[in-house]
């Protein structure tokens, strides 16, 4: 690849912390908060202009959805965002499960009054850049910005940006599969001018959907007890759109999930499009898949206001703001999470929190609905070969259907409160994060509400 050579530059430092958050997800959030609740300096960097991650910016509302009466879930600060989105009259009824889904705009206002009432000092329109390290320990990152480019100092910095970004930009090590074998991405939309009484009406009566129906993109082997359930899944009628010139395209990528309806004839989370084949640390695929996903998903639109009862003068709303991506770099931690361990119900002596046994991806579709979960390891957030770091969110350490388990948003929240918090208590205990005592550390969490066994 050709190059160019860039002088080399004095960046003016922008600000000193003692815990340094990058992105600011469902994981992030949950970082910066337990690491300020813990007494920790925090500092939280997002590159957007609010927090939220794809909770927001891609429009995904269903936190819970695998939840049911027999779910022994996680707690802590992501139970804290469903609670706090009811109080604020941001969440609604979720269609297949006993949750609540969180709005994705009221999300930013909540997000934004949780992170400042535990004081964590919050820079969005951040986007961070590079790292500084000493040797292998990280003690600074690089941002870009309206004003300029800037360094921000920090003990302890957990990266939280889905993608590994911090990890990359060190000599730490990850795996990222091919891009032909990432799990697909998706332009999410929400529809207006829809008549949900009638779609409901037509869904009880004829479609009558449950999780057998899922195929096309999401091939699934389940425990044979979900196959029975009701599931707000739409296929074979995108399909028969295109045999009948309905739409003018390849109905290929289009099958999907609605999500809830609101008073005002809103399909809010509609996930109907599924991309193969791209990478999201690819800025020309990501450009590509901005723009196939957005003309795909006016071709859903188009299929149901044809085919679908209630839909009949649906227009699209908005689009998520940027495309949504599930899968790219996993560091490889000092413990890997693996698929055994997530179907068996592991348990572990560094456990961080708990997470019911709900995999949604790569081929499973298994529902918590038995009370069965496994216990979160700690090493899976620490990365090898590099000091100060850690980790939380969907790039943990963790093989292809682990991941497809740990990459749901509450268990993000898990991932991120013990990285925040681990990241306190070793800076309390001045050791590094790779030797935290986890006896401090499960005392911490369990202070802080945190179900760990
Ligand atoms: C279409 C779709 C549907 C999904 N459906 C569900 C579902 O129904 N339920 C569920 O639980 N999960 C679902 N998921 C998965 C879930 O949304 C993600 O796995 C989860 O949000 C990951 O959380 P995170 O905190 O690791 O990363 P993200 O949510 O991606 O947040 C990362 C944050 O970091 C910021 N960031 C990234 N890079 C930088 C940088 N260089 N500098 C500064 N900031 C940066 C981003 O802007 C973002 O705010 C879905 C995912 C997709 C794409």
């Amino acid at each position: 690849m050709k190059t160019v050579l860039m002088p080399q530059k004095e960046v003016p430092v922008l600000t000193e912390t003692e815990v340094l958050v990058v992105g600011g997800g469902p994981s992030g959030i949950a970082a910066a908060i337990a690491a300020a609740r813990s007494g920790a300096k925090t500092v939280l960097v997002e590159r957007y202009g609010c927090l939220g991650g794809n909770m927001t910016v891609v429009g995904v509302e269903s936190f819970a959805w695998y939840r049911h009466e027999g779910t022994i879930d996680c707690e802590g600060i992501g139970r804290e965002y469903e609670r706090r989105a009811l109080e604020h009259g941001f969440a609604r009824p979720e269609p297949q499960s006993i949750s609540h889904v969180i709005d994705t705009e009221g999300f930013k206002h909540v997000a934004d009054k949780m992170v400042l009432e535990a004081g964590v000092t919050v820079l969005l329109h951040t986007l961070f850049v590079d790292v500084i390290l000493d040797k292998n320990r990280v003690i600074g990152i690089v941002v870009e910005g309206k004003s300029g480019r800037q360094a921000i100092l920090a003990e302890r910095v957990i990266d939280c940006s889905g993608d590994a970004d911090v990890i990359a930009a060190t000599k730490a090590p990850f795996t990222k599969r091919p891009k032909d074998k990432l799990m697909g991405v998706t332009v999410m939309f929400h529809c207006a001018g829809v008549d949900a009484e009638r779609f409901q009406q037509f869904v009880k009566h004829d479609l009558k959907p449950t999780y057998a129906d899922w195929g096309k993109n999401w091939t699934v082997k389940t425990s044979g007890k979900e196959e029975k359930l009701f599931s707000p899944y739409l296929e074979g009628v995108f399909a028969r759109a295109q045999a009948e010139g309905v739409i003018p395209g390849d109905a290929q990528a289009i099958a999907g999930t609605w999500s809830t309806f609101t008073d005002a004839g809103e399909a809010c989370g509609l996930n109907m499009v599924y991309s193969f084949g791209y990478d999201s640390t690819d800025v020309w695929d990501l450009t590509k898949a901005e723009m196939e996903g957005r003309q795909q998903a006016l071709w859903v639109i188009q299929a149901l206001r044809h085919y679908i009862p209630g839909f009949e003068n649906a227009k699209l709303r908005n689009f998520g703001m940027t495309l949504g991506c599930r899968e790219s770099r996993q560091i490889i931690g000092e413990k890997r999470v693996n698929e055994e361990y997530v179907l068996n119900q592991g348990r572990c002596e560094d456990a961080i929190g708990i997470f019911p046994e709900f995999i949604d991806g790569s081929g499973y579709l298994i529902l918590p609905t038995t009370g069965r979960y496994y216990q979160v390891p700690y090493g899976c957030l620490v990365p090898l070969e590099v000091e100060n770091l850690l980790v939380a969110g969907r790039c943990i350490s963790a093989d292809v259907i682990a991941h497809t388990s740990m990459r749901n948003m509450m268990c993000c929240a898990v991932t991120g409160q013990g990285a925040g918090t681990a990241a306190a208590v070793s800076l309390r205990e001045g050791v590094a994060v790779r030797k935290v005592n986890m006896a401090s550390l499960q005392a911490e969490l369990l202070a802080q509400g945190v179900r760990i066994h």
